[in-house]
């Protein structure tokens, strides 16, 4: 049968040819070169601005924004050169994934949306554009929210989200979750139809168009459809409300409510140690971080990015026929310890492992989707609620029960600014506070507090509105991606020297060559479902 060899050689040729970064397309290839450039002088640019080094390879900032200036034009003029027509399957979806980046993430005037060069203050001034009232509301989390003054000492946000599963003194607990107000009023002044986040709202929808929310997109990455996610997440959050107990509480007291573990906790996760007890732990997974190369940034420091995140510095690709490893870092700003801020370095370093693990031609050097990323994170970052974990790594375990409602206090509340973002995108004339006020009453039982913004302690609502659903959707994705994982590979919690080179196999090494929903069904083998989180959930109903 030589037809079918034949069409199996080109199959196999096609998809080599991907692989090894080489296309048949010498208009594609070119371009995708430049592109590449482009964007390793995006990443050396923002990590410049992000305080970790002043130049690379020996170029200071104003020399490589040259470089980024260059690049950009370049790459937009051989891209709009480029028809489609006539390219193979895998160059047109290159040609679409690269016009698509140099739209949304390389400007022509280079921005890093992690450094924005606006101030608080510019949130006040009415005719802001979108990007700018943006830049300004996440001006605010730097300014005002990574100095809340508390006792006569200045914290972060971050810590003092930490400090309120610690602290015993309920005064004192309610006198820190004040402390935000600051911020909340910088963001939403007195919850006024003029305010500056709902003065932004319209501008994203108006923005969002004929292509879709956030929400639109993370519901594409899973293939349902933005409907399906809002009736899923409430579906998850009354789960949660039955089991929960029931018992009302203040909104200053969940967080305590939630941090048995954390206290349990508290002497054995010394901020120190969180380098350590990642590496030993991503190590048991296969993933060697420090033969990987992650760069840390970890000190809290005046001006730092206000919440945690990773990224590129430069993107692997081949060099003289040779692969030349991506570089990635990750910025945080730990001041304190404890067991929430451990959690989120390991899903730090979540991102940074699947980051690593692309290894596909230049177009496709980036993770797929912000919902699959955000999920993947936490397929290992969840374990540090399991027993097993903490004891291999900590040295000793919190009651499970305690851990479990860790875990999901924080989850829910992700999946509550998830529903809350999906109900203001659809209707952004609506009042937040009383939105968020129902929410988090019927399903969290949080004490009515709509004279407050309280839900604006987190960066992302103001930096990316739509962006808490990768967090909030995302729990389902990675109960699902958590579950299947133990079915294949058996258990992970505390280990599994397979997890990394199966999990890069299957599901990390593609990038953007693949779509995210369709390589979702392949892992998976059928579509995404909540049933995983729903089990996870009913795990803290009091047993029978
Ligand atoms: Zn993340």
């Amino acid at each position: 049968m030589p037809k079918t060899t034949c069409l199996l050689a080109v199959v196999l040729a096609l998809s080599l040819s991907g692989r090894a970064g080489q296309t048949s397309s010498p208009a594609v290839t070119e371009a995708e070169a430049i592109y590449a450039d482009l964007a390793d002088s995006y990443g050396v640019i923002s990590t410049i601005d992000s305080g970790l080094f002043s130049t690379y390879q020996g170029k200071d900032r104003v020399a490589w924004e040259r470089v980024y200036n260059q690049k950009r034009k370049q790459a937009a003029d051989k891209l709009s050169k480029i028809s489609v027509s006539g390219l193979s399957a895998l160059d047109a979806r290159a040609l679409e994934v690269m016009n698509r980046h140099l739209r949304n993430d390389f400007p022509e005037q280079f921005r890093d949306e992690n450094a924005p060069p606006e101030h608080c203050q510019d949130a006040q001034r009415q005719n802001l554009s979108m990007t700018s009232l943006e830049g300004a509301l996440s001006a605010c989390f730097t300014e005002l929210g990574n100095n809340l003054e508390f006792e006569g000492k200045h914290v972060t946000r971050v810590s003092a989200l930490g400090m309120l599963e610690e602290i015993s003194e309920e005064p004192r607990r309610k006198k820190l979750f004040y402390a935000f107000t600051p911020l909340w009023d910088a963001v939403n002044g007195k919850d006024g139809a003029a305010s500056p986040y709902r003065r932004l709202l319209p501008l994203v929808v108006s923005a969002a168009g004929g292509h879709g929310t956030s929400i639109d997109s993370a519901a594409r990455t899973i293939g349902v459809s933005s409907r399906e996610v809002e009736s899923w997440l409430e579906q998850i959050l009354d789960a949660w409300r039955q089991v929960d107990g029931g018992e009302m509480v203040e909104p200053w007291n969940y967080f305590y409510r939630g941090g048995e573990a954390t206290r349990a906790l508290s002497a054995v996760t010394p901020k120190d140690s969180f380098v350590s007890v990642n590496q030993r732990y991503y190590r048991d997974l296969g993933a060697d971080l420090q033969q990987l190369g992650v760069l840390y940034d970890l000190e809290a420091r005046p001006g730092k990015a206000p919440l945690a995140y990773t990224d590129y510095v430069t993107r692997g690709r081949l060099v003289d026929g040779k692969w030349r490893p991506t570089v990635v870092r990750i910025s945080g700003s730990y001041a304190t310890g404890g067991l929430g801020l451990l959690n989120e370095l390991v899903h730090e370093n979540g991102h940074a492992v699947h980051m690593m693990a692309i290894h596909v031609r230049p177009a496709f050097m980036d993770v797929s989707a912000a919902l699959f990323d955000e999920a993947f994170a936490d397929v290992p970052a969840w374990n540090t609620y399991e027993p097993a974990w903490q004891r291999k790594y900590l040295g000793q375990a919190a009651p499970e029960a305690a851990s479990l409602r860790g875990l999901l206090s924080s989850v829910m509340l992700d999946v509550a600014w998830a529903l809350f973002e999906c109900r203001i995108l659809h209707t952004p004339t609506a009042d937040p506070n009383a939105m968020w006020t129902d929410i988090t009453s019927r399903y969290l039982h949080i004490v009515r507090h709509p004279e407050i913004s309280w839900w604006a302690i987190r960066g992302q609502l103001v930096q990316m509105p739509g962006y808490m659903v990768n967090y909030g959707l995302g729990s389902v994705l990675t109960a699902d991606l958590r579950q299947h994982t133990r079915e294949e590979l058996g258990p992970f919690e505390a280990g599994n020297p397979q997890w990394y080179s199966w999990t890069g196999d299957h599901l990390l090494h593609f990038g953007e060559e693949m779509d995210t929903a369709a390589l979702l069904k392949q892992f998976l083998g059928r579509p995404v479902s909540p049933q995983a989180l729903l089990d996870q959930i009913q795990r803290i109903a009091p047993r029978k």
